[in-house]
């Protein structure tokens, strides 16, 4: 009978069924916010991928949109995350990247094709085959339905994880891999100067870390948000200025000022009108991306009358320059400020209300170290 039994293991395990890495992690099961433990298996780990175990896992504005569905139609349950930090567990075979031990950030994609023009161009997020941290499926393992980093392990391949320098702060580095990538690359983008007058609307999670970068590269930055309430921690963080646009007076006197405007905006607001405040030839890079029910849209007769501006949208940015924004932060001591709240999921349910209610300041972070 024992023999049979063994026998019987042995072809499970031979089937991978053994070899998947069990989960687990914190889910909604429809678009309420509602966040439940859920336990779950991933892929087994292939020879070119490692095993992470989570640190801490970033509440991004995007994970909102996912859960509520502001984006289209997703498919529950769902464990959002894709500002992970972790330490390596195990490592593939022909890995050589990584070792047991060592500090590895996941961002929003896990593997992609590798042959195309956008990922020969280090500009993976952009694949038309990259596979997304959560809310995908995995077509290099089955179709797997990704789940993200609200979770206490990650099987990924070892390129898409970022390399993590022993000597960050390890609490803070997690929403780096999406609020500072995507705030990052699009400074790259228009290489931000010294002097240059720059400003950031939207002074969130992305745009607080917007607003470091600037100052960092020497701009002369102004703020743009909604509340009197983090007007002292924009002049902490370095901005000259700060306007709060439901001030009509606060708004009047910037057209033609800036050459570069960032806007981290996740709601309806009025593009023209940041349009008119671009110099000539000026840039509109546009990263916050509202519900589609909510979408904002350029007026096209001002956007002809206010000619010579450029305006440009872009996607958190490719893994090479997701690896020099972590060692280019840790150098200059760039970090998000952050609330670590407990694995628990109704502290993450309170974390979106008050994320959606504007009571955070900047970031919430969960402190996935004691789920075991
Ligand atoms: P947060 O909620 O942390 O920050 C948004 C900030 O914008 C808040 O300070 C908010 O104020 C402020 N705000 C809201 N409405 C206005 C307005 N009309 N004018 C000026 N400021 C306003 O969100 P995140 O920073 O995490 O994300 C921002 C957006 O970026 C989201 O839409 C997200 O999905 C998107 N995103 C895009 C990525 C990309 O690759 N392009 C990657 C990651 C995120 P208050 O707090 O008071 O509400």
């Amino acid at each position: 009978m024992r023999t049979i039994l063994s026998v019987l293991v042995m072809m499970l395990c031979t089937t991978s069924v053994c070899a998947q890495v069990k989960t687990k992690g914190f889910a909604v099961f429809e678009a309420n916010g509602h966040f439940q433990p859920y336990e779950f298996n991933r892929h087994e780990m292939g020879d070119n991928e490692i095993e992470i175990k989570t640190l801490y896992a970033g509440i991004c504005h995007s994970d909102l949109h996912h859960v509520f569905s502001d984006w289209g139609k997703e498919e529950y349950p769902m464990v959002p995350g894709h500002e992970i930090l972790g330490q390596v567990v195990r490592v593939g075979k022909n890995v050589t990247k990584f070792s047991v031990g060592d500090y590895a950030g996941i961002g929003c994609m896990v593997d992609a094709c590798h042959e195309c023009d956008w990922c020969r161009q280090g500009l993976e997020q952009y694949c038309k085959k990259v596979v997304l941290t959560y809310h995908g499926h995995n077509q290099y393992h089955n179709g797997e339905a990704t789940q993200g980093g609200y979770s206490n392990k990650y099987v990924l391949n070892a390129d898409f994880a970022i390399k993590v320098p022993a000597n960050a702060r390890m609490e803070r580095v997690a929403p780096l891999l999406c609020a500072g990538i995507t705030t990052y690359s699009p400074m790259q983008f228009v290489r931000v100067r010294r002097g240059d007058k720059v400003a950031i609307a939207g002074f969130g999670g992305l745009g607080h870390m917007a607003v470091q970068y600037a100052v960092s590269l020497g701009a002369d930055v102004t703020v743009f948000d909604i509340t009197e309430d983090k007007r002292s921690d924009a002049a902490r963080l370095g901005a000259k200025a700060y306007v709060n646009v439901n001030d009509p007076k606060q708004m009047q006197g910037h057209e033609n000022e800036f050459d570069f405007i960032l806007s981290t905006i996740p709601q309806y607001y009025d593009m023209n009108a940041y349009l008119r405040m671009l110099r000539y030839r000026g840039q509109f890079g546009i990263v916050g991306l509202p519900a589609f029910r909510n979408m904002p849209s350029l007026k096209l007769s001002d956007f002809i009358f206010t000619g010579g501006r450029y305006v440009f949208g872009s996607q958190i940015g490719g893994i090479r320059e997701t690896q020099e924004m972590i060692d280019y932060s840790v150098e200059h001591d760039i970090y998000p400020e952050v609330e670590v709240i407990r694995p628990d999921g109704a502290e993450i349910d309170k974390a979106y209300k008050n994320v959606l209610d504007g009571k955070v300041k900047f970031r919430y972070v969960i402190d996935m170290r004691e789920v075991k």
